[in-house]
């Protein structure tokens, strides 16, 4: 057996950084940009009010209240074509730049409408009150993003502001998915004995999903080298990386590492951790080989640990590798000593000080994905007896 970080390494090692190109702002949710970004204008563009009300002179509100002719009304999206002269207001709404000639803004909450005409400022304000300035956002020329950043929700909305539509973007990778198995079936067609349907590639797919990654569906494929060969061919001709569940074990027609030694640069490992312990990766024509193994909630903790961190890198993201946290087990984690590290499913909920809170998310086989699905957390219990209850212990948000 191998260390799970020696296995992380070799894997990350394997998997570059894939090329810039320019991406639609509007689907460039969590890439990594390439280059920095650099503002070419002010945010906002222009003084405007932060609240609904009156845009006067300063000066004239000193010995409020005071009482002012109403000389227009400005709502957002117009530039006045007046000026607010001494003894004048003008109505205005948030968002609508500050006319020529005033300098403030009273809100609406503190004035009264005397007549159509005249209004009634209640309070004296100084210059600038509610009034945002141009630029106090973003200056002109001002380094908006660094290079690395992920683009989030946020990011996307200030590159609207600027109205960039594009962006140098690490490329989001395609990647392959296929499940092996003759013994697979899927949809609602009753089985025959023997038989069970495929859950691992709708459960990879949406993993991939959920990174933002669209994956490439290449179907059931049988247990046969011919199959499994054409299988990664076609994968490899279209996709950045393959992920494969199912043939990586011990077992007479576990062909998918029979496969990938011969046709690609490929280390099958028994990497010291329990659930997914065989690993199959390798490159076939410079393109990661993922051969995850077959039990359901193996190839997803092995998608967790190993697939997930190397599709990060490629997509350019600095940190890769998953997080742990401290939490403490509400009941006991027990295991047995067998020099393996345990990922065991667990539900994870946010304690009173702060701290998670975690107990088992049920049956721990690698066959029971019921629990996989109820878990929101996987605990990394090290080698031992487990975690007592009350202890503390390491764990991923999945
Ligand atoms: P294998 O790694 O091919 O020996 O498979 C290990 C176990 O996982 C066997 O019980 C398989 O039937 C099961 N298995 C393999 N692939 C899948 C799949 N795509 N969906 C559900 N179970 C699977
Ligand atoms: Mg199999």
């Amino acid at each position: 057996m191998i260390a799970l970080s020696d296995a992380q390494a070799y894997v990350l090692d394997r998997c570059e950084r894939l090329a810039a190109s320019d991406a639609r702002v509007a689907s460039s949710l969590g890439l990594v940009l390439a280059a920095p970004v650099l503002s070419g204008e002010a945010i906002p563009s222009f003084d405007n009010t932060a609240m609904d009300g009156f845009a006067v002179r300063s000066a004239d509100t000193a010995g409020a209240p005071v009482d002012l002719t109403i000389v227009g009304t400005i709502p957002a999206g117009v530039a006045a074509d007046f000026a607010v002269g001494s003894g004048q207001a003008a109505r205005i709404m948030t968002g609508a730049p500050i006319p020529d000639g005033a300098d403030a803004v009273v809100m609406v909450e503190r004035t009264e409408l005397i007549d159509d005409d005249t209004v009634r400022v209640e309070i004296a304000v100084d210059a600038a009150n509610h009034v945002r300035r141009a630029g106090d956002d973003i200056s002109p020329g001002e380094l908006v993003f660094a290079e690395n950043e992920v683009i989030s929700p946020g990011h996307i909305g200030v590159l609207a502001s600027l109205g960039c539509e594009s962006v140098s973007a690490y490329r989001r990778p395609t990647v392959a998915v296929m499940s092996t198995g003759d013994e697979l079936r899927e949809g609602s067609a009753t089985l025959a004995p023997g038989q069970i349907r495929d859950s691992n590639r709708p459960t990879l797919l949406a993993l991939l999903k959920r990174m933002g990654i669209n994956g490439v569906d290449l179907g059931l494929i049988a247990d046969t080298e011919e199959d499994i060969e054409a299988a990664m061919h076609d994968g490899v001709s279209r996709c950045d990386a393959i992920i494969s569940s199912g043939g990586v074990s011990m077992g007479d027609y576990d062909y998918v590492k029979v496969v990938l030694d011969r046709i690609g640069d490929m280390r099958w490992m028994q990497v010291a951790i329990k659930p997914a312990k065989p690993l199959a990766f390798g490159t076939v024509g410079g393109v990661p080989v993922f051969g995850l193994p077959g039990n359901p909630v193996s190839s997803m903790v092995s998608f967790e640990l190993f697939a997930k961190p190397a599709l990060h890198k490629m997509m350019g993201n600095l940190q890769s590798a998953p997080v742990t946290q401290p939490a403490r087990a509400v009941s006991s984690l027990r295991r047995h000593a067998d020099g393996k590290i345990h990922f065991m499913r667990v539900v994870a909920t946010l304690g009173d000080d702060g701290v998670f809170e975690v107990e088992s998310a049920g049956g721990q086989g690698s066959h029971q994905l019921l629990a996989m699905a109820r878990a929101n957390a996987l605990a990394v219990v090290p080698d031992g007896e487990g975690i007592a209850e009350g202890g503390v212990v390491d764990i991923i948000m999945i």
